[in-house]
């Protein structure tokens, strides 16, 4: 589950270490140079006549002019790459942001805005403005451990030192299907956590990376949730049962989903009813009948085309009369956009007003279920999300992004088609899911 999400978030920790070890061994290996061409140059002042010294001074001055030369050949070199570079991540993430993107305006107009956020602080890094104390000297009694790459002086993370590796994080999570606004959201807390943060080895630099993602995830993940088995414990309390309504598109695992739902409360010992409010599609009705009989609850269902608010009015009215918990109302896979669907919808919360909906999503469909939340959650209200097909999604980009849009927690992961494959999700999970050992 979700590797793809986990080899990025460790790719970033690696070339961030290797970012900043490299340039502090490429500055040891340049000092070291320094030191002994100056050694070099005494002995021969030492050695020689004043006239071998001038002829020694003039040729040195040719290869001065020379190296001079090759530097600043070099430095143009550098100059023309680094543009060719940044032209090619502008276009590259104007591509995967329209791809990306959820065809409203309001997103296109955040990536214009994303873009040049980006381009400023490219420009002010290169400017030198994000350059904090990059090396500072300094010595201290704490013991090395050994047979590791251990910075000579203390070193300051700034942002040019992670600007390069963040974007690219940051393309690599939205070709992963995360939304637009989690991959920035993740990248920008990274950015705040590392730049500034003292570092004296290399696994600081993979420590610090590591919990600054750590972090990042935990803030995008929505923890506070409805409990399903507090509410139908309170609700066998009460006598009044407990009532949830499912929504989502069609083939997204709805049914299998009330099933799996209805089997764990089953064997917690109670005894939930299904109501079956999807009357509109041919053989939904039968299908989740026959998931009742597997499971051996009670079914409420009408005539295919019924009115689906009064098969939920029924179920909810046969377990108020059989003291039964929990009432699971499933309703027609239906296209967000369908209106006068919808509107059916609002009509059962009208007549039975459900506790909680809770809407289904196949992990699998990346951006696409962040899409239908977002609208399921406009037209209909949600307070939870169950995402399906979890065992088969190595991308993961769903599952991180969907509670942070619409700010609604994953209340289950589905796992398989089995009844008993759903678990519960936490945030904690997750976190170590995609960035644990
Ligand atoms: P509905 O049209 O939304 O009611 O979808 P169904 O419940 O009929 O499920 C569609 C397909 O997805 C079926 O073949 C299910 O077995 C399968 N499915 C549902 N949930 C999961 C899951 O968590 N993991 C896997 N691998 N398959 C699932």
């Amino acid at each position: 589950m979700f590797e793809s999400l986990k080899k990025k978030f460790s790719g970033t920790i690696g070339k961030i270490s290797d970012q900043i070890s490299s340039e502090e061994e490429e500055k040891a290996l340049a000092d070291e140079k320094k030191e002994k061409a100056a050694s070099k140059g005494t002995k021969v002042a030492d050695d020689k006549t004043s006239r071998k010294a001038k002829e020694d001074k003039s040729s040195k001055d040719v290869k001065e002019d020379k190296s001079e030369k090759e530097k600043e050949d070099k430095s143009s070199k550098d100059e023309s790459h680094l543009k060719e570079k940044e032209s090619e991540k502008t276009s590259r993430l104007s591509f995967l942001r329209r791809k990306s993107e959820s065809k409203d305006e309001d997103t296109s107009k955040k990536d214009e805005k994303a873009l040049k956020q980006h381009k400023k602080d490219s420009n002010n890094s290169k400017k030198g403005t994000g350059k904090v104390d990059d090396v500072e000297s300094g010595k201290d009694g704490e013991e090395e451990p050994s047979g590791m790459f251990t910075f000579a002086t203390h070193k300051t993370i700034s942002e040019k030192d992670i600007d390069d590796v963040l974007f690219e994080l940051e393309l690599a999570l939205l070709e992963g299907d995360v939304a637009l606004e989690v991959a920035e959201q993740i990248v920008k807390s990274v950015k705040n956590d590392l730049v500034g943060q003292k570092i004296k080895r290399r696994s600081d630099v993979a420590k610090f990376t590591k919990d600054a993602l750590r972090n990042a995830i935990s803030d995008i993940l929505v923890a506070e949730g409805p409990d399903l088995n507090k509410s139908v414990e309170n609700a066998k309390k009460t006598g009044e049962p407990f009532k949830i309504m499912f929504v989502g598109v069609n083939g997204t695992g709805k049914t299998t989903t009330i099933s799996k739902i209805a089997d764990h409360f089953v064997k917690e010992g109670y005894t939930p009813v299904i109501a079956a409010s999807d009357t509109f599609r041919a053989g939904a009705i039968e299908q989740i009948s026959h998931h009742a009989d597997n499971i051996g609850v009670k079914i409420i269902r009408h005539q295919k085309g019924a009115d689906p608010a009064a098969v939920a009015y029924d179920a909810v009215e046969h377990a108020r009369a059989q003291k039964k918990e929990l009432v699971l109302i499933d309703t027609a896979g239906r296209m967000q956009t369908n209106v006068n669907l919808m509107d059916e919808m609002k009509k059962i919360q009208r007549v039975v007003n459900p506790d909680i909906a809770i809407f289904v999503g196949d992990a699998l469909t990346g951006n696409d279920a962040v899409e239908q939340a977002r609208k399921f959650d406009g037209a209909v209200g949600i307070d939870g999300i169950i995402l399906t097909k979890a065992d088969a999604d190595a991308k993961g980009g769903a599952a991180l992004s969907i509670g942070h849009v619409i700010n609604k927690p994953i209340l289950y992961l589905g796992v398989g088609q089995g009844y008993g494959d759903i678990m519960e999700f936490h945030p904690d999970w997750m976190v170590e899911q995609v960035l644990g050992d």
